[in-house]
């Protein structure tokens, strides 16, 4: 099988989310489309035959973007990417000719949508009529790509969690799409703060409230760092537990200067922790935790007691 690769291309970006984890990076400088060919060729000449995803900052905005697309449409006509993906912002996918581009090189998009509410999403980018512009681009790549080549990602945060449910209704009755991301915020950067990762005890029912949606709809949303404990015991639970079986962190990527070349699954354990009362529940050998960042915004969380709610009722 194909090495999954995770390149960041850089840290510039026409968004400015206040969850956002490379804010201690944005000084670093992009990668040259030079820079980008010589790392991808890398991996090939390594691996043989690579996965390749597309990241940043925000890959999008880059004078050089359609050049890249090129590049990535010859290495995939040569075999060599067996499949490329981009997780984007999309902003910049609302022009066509962009998307177009895009839409020829790139196999799936990973969407960033926070909010069903224009202004609130526009509050969390940091950026006005950035929820209109990601609309637009949604419905250029339904056009171009289609929409099974197309997903989003939500992260959660406390402008959004109140609302969480309905940000997954828009994104299937509205925007059309079937694939979704349910992402709890890391906090590192500007996201270590109260003001913005809420408490998993708070989140619980809203993101429990989202999964029944999706799963009443047929869809399987990805899931990251909600631990078993926030699912509702049931079904919620039982397809948190069968994610986590299919999910696959073997990838290895380019994290920009400060990080280089970096092993996801070795860093995987090294970023997150359990709390003491973790030590009572069943999941503790198989359960990853939570992000370490989070025990310093809540050192005193208690997720035994979210395991609990609902198993006796
Ligand atoms: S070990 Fe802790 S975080 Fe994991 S599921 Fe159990 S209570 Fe939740």
């Amino acid at each position: 099988m194909a090495q999954l690769i995770d390149l960041k291309v850089g840290f510039s970006c026409n968004n400015n989310c206040i969850h956002c984890v490379i804010s201690d990076k944005t000084k670093e400088k992009d990668l040259s489309l030079e820079q980008i060919k010589e790392l991808v060729n890398g991996y090939i000449e390594q691996y043989g035959e690579i996965q390749l995803t597309l990241t940043g900052g925000e890959v999008t905005i880059r004078k050089d973007f359609i050049q890249l697309m090129d590049y990535v449409k010859e290495k995939k006509s040569e075999g060599k990417i067996t499949f490329a993906d981009m997780q984007t912002n999309a902003r910049m996918l609302s022009h066509n000719d962009r998307a177009m581009a895009a839409a020829e090189a790139i196999d799936f998009f990973l969407v960033a949508i926070h909010s069903s509410i224009p202004a609130i999403h526009d509050t969390i980018t940091g950026a006005n009529g950035s929820f209109e512009q990601t609309k637009q681009a949604i419905i250029n790549l339904k056009k171009y790509a289609g929409s099974d080549r197309i997903a989003t990602q939500t992260v959660i945060n406390q402008m959004n969690i109140g609302h969480l449910p309905d940000v997954y209704k828009f994104i299937v009755e509205d925007l059309g799409l079937s694939e979704c991301n349910i992402t709890f915020p890391h906090p590192i950067g500007v996201c270590l703060s109260d003001k913005i990762v809420p408490t998993y005890e708070y989140a619980q029912f809203f993101i429990n409230e989202s999964l029944d949606y999706c799963l009443k709809h047929n869809i399987q949303p990805y899931i990251e760092a909600i631990p078993f404990c926030v699912w509702n015991p049931g079904m919620n639970r039982q397809y948190a537990i069968e994610f986590l079986k299919k999910r696959s962190i073997d990838v290895i990527g380019y994290g920009g200067e400060k990080d280089g070349t970096v092993d996801y699954a070795s860093l995987f354990d090294e970023g997150h922790r359990k709390y003491d009362t973790c030590k009572k529940c069943p999941y503790f050998s198989v359960c990853e935790g939570v992000w370490k960042e989070h025990l310093l915004i809540y050192p005193n969380e208690d997720m035994y007691k979210l395991y609990l709610k609902g198993v006796d009722e």
